[in-house]
């Protein structure tokens, strides 16, 4: 019999043999890359836990084929459950171009208060990159998803909002701007700051990762990027202490070395950032930033390791999970049994660590990388390779399955 996760009151996730997770197939590819997901991750937790484990998948509608069915693009059970189960794994949804309609994905991540967005990034040979040392890219991504200028909050050019606040600027903030100007707010708050700077410091100590890199514009924009990086600092060290080190004291006091069970805390400017991962990214480890910052350097990292079609994902909030393939539904290929199923797996793997079944999810990226070892790829990657054999997106599930149980 499944069961549903639960969580103490002490906040402990309790993840049962058997637990229920929703899933969402997801528009484009997602009937492509969904199915041989889901064999490679049942065969992972069979064959890593003797049977005694397995997970109860339950269809939850989104996207295009919940609009067939009852006309929303979201129902409100689909977000019922998914806060229910506490786990979620989500295929691409599309997002229709006009209309004024919001993105699901925004919508989900509002809704269940996924505040940390989680990209791992890790190079797997042979996937073509455009750099010369892609292997010494690993680093993982915990971008804010709640706040920053994604929250919405703007106004068109000439128009009553914008000419009330710009009215409201000159009259009591001393602040002229030409009256064409549309405007926008970048909220970020020292609360949601703070609780996404721990977790991404709670990562680092849990995965012995070496440094947290906190990426801003503070030089800038000094109050509200600013302010995330100093509330970041602070986060690191009330809630970790003395386990936490700024760079200055690991040159002044320990020679530049990290002792064991510690970790540098730091900061960088964002367009130092994006020269760095490119110069030097074994430097970079751990990175925290704010939404915009995020969603540019994930892709961008992503990019360097061969491209979104092998990058996972996870939204993560204090009560819920919902782990994602990154990039959308694909539909010049849709139908066509020719997308990148990595992306989908890998981010699976992640929900594995996630449920506390690390061994599996362990398993799944070691057969990912050994299937891609392996000669045969999916048809976006043989158009860069050579002297590799292209098989369908079924065929490459069922060889990284085959990996998988050779490994076992
Ligand atoms: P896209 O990621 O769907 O496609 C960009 C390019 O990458 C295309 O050439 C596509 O064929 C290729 N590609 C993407 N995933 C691939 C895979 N797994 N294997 C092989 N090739 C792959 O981006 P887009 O075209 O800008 O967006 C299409 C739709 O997806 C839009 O409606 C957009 O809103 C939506 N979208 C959804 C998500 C999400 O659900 N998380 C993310 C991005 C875009």
């Amino acid at each position: 019999m499944s069961e549903q996760i639960a969580i103490d009151t002490d906040g402990t996730w309790v993840v049962p043999d058997n637990p229920k997770i929703a899933f969402i197939q997801g528009d484009g590819i997602g009937a492509d890359i969904w199915p041989g997901a889901r064999m490679v991750l049942d065969a992972a937790v069979a064959a890593v836990f003797r049977q005694q484990k397995k997970i109860d998948w339950v269809p939850v509608l989104a996207g295009e084929d919940s609009f067939r069915h009852n006309g929303q693009r979201l129902p409100a059970e689909t977000l019922e459950t998914i806060q229910a189960f506490k786990v979620a794994m989500k295929g691409p949804l599309a997002t229709p171009v006009g209309g004024g309609i919001r993105s699901l994905n925004v919508q989900i991540r509002r809704h269940l208060d996924l505040y940390a967005c989680i990209r791992p990034v890790q190079y797997y040979p042979p996937v073509p990159s455009p750099m010369t040392h892609p292997e010494k890219v690993d680093m993982v991504v915990f971008r804010e998803n709640t706040e920053d200028v994604y929250a919405g909050i703007e106004w068109e050019s000439c128009s009553s909002g914008s000419r009330q606040l710009m009215h409201l600027l000159r009259t009591h903030l001393d602040c002229d701007l030409p009256d064409s100007c549309a405007l926008g707010l970048k909220p970020i708050s020292p609360e949601k700051s703070k609780r996404l700077v721990k977790k991404a410091c709670e990562y680092a100590f849990e995965n012995n990762r070496k440094t947290v890199t906190l990426m801003h514009k503070g030089n800038i924009m000094k109050f509200t990027e600013g302010g995330f990086c100093r509330w970041g600092y602070e986060a690191a060290f009330e809630h970790f202490g003395d386990k936490m080190i700024t760079e200055k004291k690991l040159y002044e006091t320990h020679e530049g070395i990290i002792p064991e069970g510690h970790v540098v805390i730091r900061d960088r400017i964002a367009d130092m950032v994006f020269a760095d991962v490119l110069l030097k990214p074994e430097q970079y480890d751990i990175i925290a930033c704010p939404n915009l910052n995020g969603d540019y350097i994930s892709d961008a990292l992503a990019a360097q390791v061969g491209g979104l079609g092998i990058a996972p994902g996870a939204n993560i909030g204090q009560t819920c999970a919902v782990f994602e393939a990154t990039h959308g539904t694909a539909p010049d290929i849709a139908g066509k049994d020719m997308a990148n199923p990595c992306s989908m797996i890998l981010s699976g793997a992640m929900m594995l660590d996630h449920l506390g079944w690390q061994a599996a999810g362990d398993a799944v990226r070691q057969a990912v990388g050994r299937a891609l070892a392996g000669g045969c790829v999916t048809p976006d990657l043989a158009a860069r390779l050579s002297g590799v054999e292209e098989v369908s997106c079924s065929r490459f599930s069922e060889i990284i399955k085959q990996s998988l149980l050779a490994g076992a």
